[in-house]
């Protein structure tokens, strides 16, 4: 199931575990050719992973993963191949970037009141270990300082007691609406994907919705295959794709090495499906 092409991974310029160059060559060894680093919300560690992917030679796309709302549902759009000089993009980059530091300082309020102390400067530390980043902690890295400080033993507690899904650390962000994040995209030259469509739990009706004001902003392709989701998904994703004209895209989503994410595993891609790759002036 290893596949030599991957649309969607993580550094630790956003919430993954290896460094651009870590991650490419680790890409490099399990047989990828075609890697794009889609980290959430931010183009910082394309320059590092584009100097180690020509060092290695790897064909490099370069990427992000971009989080907007639609219907009060956070959505995940890909982008691919966007100029990163582009002003609007550079504002929304910018944008979100504020967004995210603002989250960072809730959090950090919301936990002080529970007796954990400066963990702001804490996570930021934990975050600049990884990488030189200008952008705020985010929530896996108040985690490691929550362990590092000895209020919990693992982050998995951390997210379990504070910081996960409805706990008081999950404080929500504001993103920007769908049709704002894709228009960008597409008017900064991206090829812009819906990433794991099956992840918002809709309806086939609702998801039917969704990718009509997808594609009336611009959009062009859906993630069709990311990681190991269920084959019965694919196979729906497939038909939605066929039925909206839609190119097709694939991916690990690949965070940090474990027992079921590696980059270029990920389920095969049913054959007729026109694979967003084509357009990506790839030569696979
Ligand atoms: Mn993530
Ligand atoms: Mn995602
Ligand atoms: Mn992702």
């Amino acid at each position: 199931m290893s596949q030599s092409i991957d649309l969607h991974s993580h550094s630790t310029a956003s919430d993954g575990a290896l460094s651009p160059t870590e991650l490419v060559l680790r890409a490099h060894s399990r047989g990828v050719k075609v890697l794009s680093l889609t980290d959430h919300d931010t183009i910082d560690g394309l320059t590092e992973a584009i100097a180690a992917a020509n060092t290695v030679g790897i064909e490099f796309v370069k990427g992000i993963e971009i989080s907007c709302i639609w219907n009060n549902t956070t959505i995940h759009i890909l982008g691919y191949g966007f100029d990163v000089c582009n002003a609007r993009l550079q504002e929304l980059l910018a944008f979100l970037r504020e967004a995210r530091w603002s989250r960072a300082k809730q959090i950090a309020e919301k936990l002080h009141a529970k007796g954990m102390v400066n963990l702001l400067d804490k996570a930021i530390s934990q975050q600049q270990q990884q990488f030189a980043s200008n952008n705020g902690p985010g929530r896996p890295h108040f985690a490691r300082a929550m362990v590092a400080e000895g209020y919990v033993d693992t982050t998995k507690e951390a997210f379990q007691k504070w910081l996960g899904n409805g706990k008081i650390g999950d404080v929500k962000q504001h993103w920007p609406s769908l049709e704002t994040v894709v228009d960008i995209l597409h008017k900064s030259g991206a090829w812009v994907s819906l990433a794991h469509p099956c992840q918002y739990n809709m309806t086939r009706t609702k998801l039917s919705r969704l990718l009509r004001e997808f594609i009336t902003s611009g959009g062009h392709a859906m993630e069709v295959v990311n990681g190991f989701q269920p084959a019965e998904q694919v196979g729906k994703l497939a038909n939605l794709a066929r039925d909206f004209g839609l190119f097709a895209s694939a991916g690990s989503d690949f965070h940090y090495p474990n027992t079921w994410g590696e980059l270029g595993l990920y389920r095969p891609m049913p054959e007729d499906l026109p694979p967003l790759w084509k357009k990506l002036g790839v030569l696979h």
